[in-house]
């Protein structure tokens, strides 16, 4: 990728950065890995694309600050498991499905959960990004092995460029373990995220617990291990006062019990999975084990409960919970299946399908939840992140809003194709990524109109589909 040019031009695209409120027709000029102009008068910073440089046409596209996913599983290390993702493919994965920044979840093995491994994903992430991936950033163990007993070294964790901590996959289930590792993430002022299950709430639960999962037989997963354990928290924190994240939310029993708490002014977020906003237990007829998740599928009201939290501003981040699974987890018995689904490739017009199709939020709204607002939660807009500034990082989305398309896992980056939304009709694609101020994604929809015309000056682009 050396040979990528390093001045780009995009020309004329509808420029979004819900950070600032810009919403206008601009050109972008892009230089050295930072945006050097934003210029509301399309076609005037034409005059910028010179021999090596490229320049993008990208009307009708709609440009906006990188994607970010703060909730992924890339599966590195995994020694002793299957091949499921690596740091590189998902975050190739990542790029091309519109996310310049993920951050990587520590159920891995070992369990990320000391200084050691996470230099270790650090050197993968860094890596991964110089071959074409987008940047990968750790959220660490909150306890040893994530067994919830004994806590990490959370400042060693946090110096060394922890983003946030959880034990994702596992809720911290222990009130004294968890009170304190709230105190701890305030102390180095990180966000704690948790998987809110209540662990014997859920003994051999596999879905929701529904007409569905007594027709099939199968042991029902209720949304209340979802919201006790969610109050729970929030009881704590009440004192506390830490920066407490609820991942994938599931259960309308839960936005009641964020949406009190953030009232009573506690700085408590909630996330929502594109599955969530879009499907419900039935999904699971069949013994369809592509729609077994953690936490499962919920009903209609939830799934309207969700989208309401979303437009009423309780829930502000969107998150995928990327999870990749071999094929011999997925084609077994629904109850011995593995819970999870891929999401990179495929979200953002999964989330456009939930939220702005149905009119509960416009792009500016939705783009801010998979922009600033997760940058924000894991600390990155200090850093520049999640916003389209002159001067600032170059890492940037185009979006065609109006590309229909067809989902098929097999054509996507991990080396697993488990998703639930196969064979999906969506609108809506990512057809350029910017990572650094390098074109590291796009689509050949976007770059055959950019095809050079004979001129001089090259407009030859190092994009790789590998
Ligand atoms: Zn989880």
């Amino acid at each position: 990728m050396d040979q990528a040019p390093t001045k780009i031009v995009l020309r004329g695209g509808r420029v979004i950065d819900p950070a600032s409120g810009f919403d206008a027709s601009a050109d972008i000029l892009i230089e050295d890995g930072r945006i050097i102009e934003i210029q509301t008068k399309p076609g005037s910073l034409s005059g910028q694309h010179q021999p090596g440089s490229l320049l993008l046409d990208v009307e009708g596209c709609l440009v906006t600050p990188g994607l970010i996913d703060p909730h992924v599983h890339l599966r590195e290390p995994s020694v002793g498991q299957l091949h499921t993702e690596t740091i590189a493919s998902g975050s190739r994965g990542a790029a091309c499905g519109g996310f310049t920044t993920v951050c990587c979840m520590p159920n891995t093995s070992p369990a990320l959960d000391c200084v050691d491994v996470l230099e270790l994903v650090q050197q993968q992430a860094t890596k991964a990004m110089l071959a074409g991936g987008s940047r990968v950033f750790a959220v660490v163990c909150a306890t040893l092995g994530r067994k919830g007993a004994a806590t990490v070294d959370f400042s060693a964790l946090s110096d060394a460029g922890a983003v946030g901590f959880s034990d994702d996959g596992d809720a911290v289930a222990q009130d004294e373990v968890m009170a304190k590792v709230l105190r701890e993430v305030k102390k180095v002022d990180r966000v704690f995220m948790q998987h809110c299950q209540d662990p014997v709430m859920t003994i051999g639960s596999v879905m929701n617990t529904s007409p569905t999962a007594t027709r099939l037989g199968l042991i029902g997963w209720p949304p209340e291990a979802e919201s006790t354990l969610l109050e729970r928290d929030l009881k704590l924190n009440a004192e506390i006062g830490a920066n407490y994240h609820a991942q994938h939310l599931s259960s309308r029993l839960s936005i009641a019990a964020l949406r009190e708490a953030q009232s009573a002014g506690q700085n408590a977020t909630g996330e929502a999975s594109p599955h969530h906003l879009l499907l419900t237990d039935e999904f699971c007829d069949g013994y369809n084990t592509q729609a077994k998740i953690n936490p499962p599928l919920r009903s209609a009201e939830d799934v309207e409960a969700l989208r309401t939290a979303i437009a009423q501003g309780v829930i502000t981040v969107l998150a995928t919970d990327h999870a990749p699974h071999p094929p011999q987890t997925k084609d077994t018995d629904f109850a011995s299946a593995a819970f999870g689904t891929i999401g990179l490739e495929c979200a953002l017009p999964l989330y456009a399908q939930a939220l702005i199709e149905t009119g509960v939020l416009n792009w500016p709204q939705m783009l801010a939840m998979m922009t600033i607002n997760p940058a924000r939660l894991v600390g990155l807009d200090d850093r520049g992140f999640g916003t389209l500034q002159v001067g600032g990082t170059a890492d940037i989305t185009i979006i065609d809003p109006e590309m229909k398309w067809k989902i098929d896992p097999n054509a996507f980056h991990s080396p697993c194709n488990n998703s639930m939304f196969a064979g999906f009709s969506v609108k809506s694609r990512a057809v350029a990524t910017i990572v650094a101020g390098r074109l590291v994604h796009g689509e050949e929809a976007l770059m055959g109109r950019n095809r050079p015309t004979g001129s001089a000056t090259s407009d030859q682009t190092p994009i790789s589909h590998a």
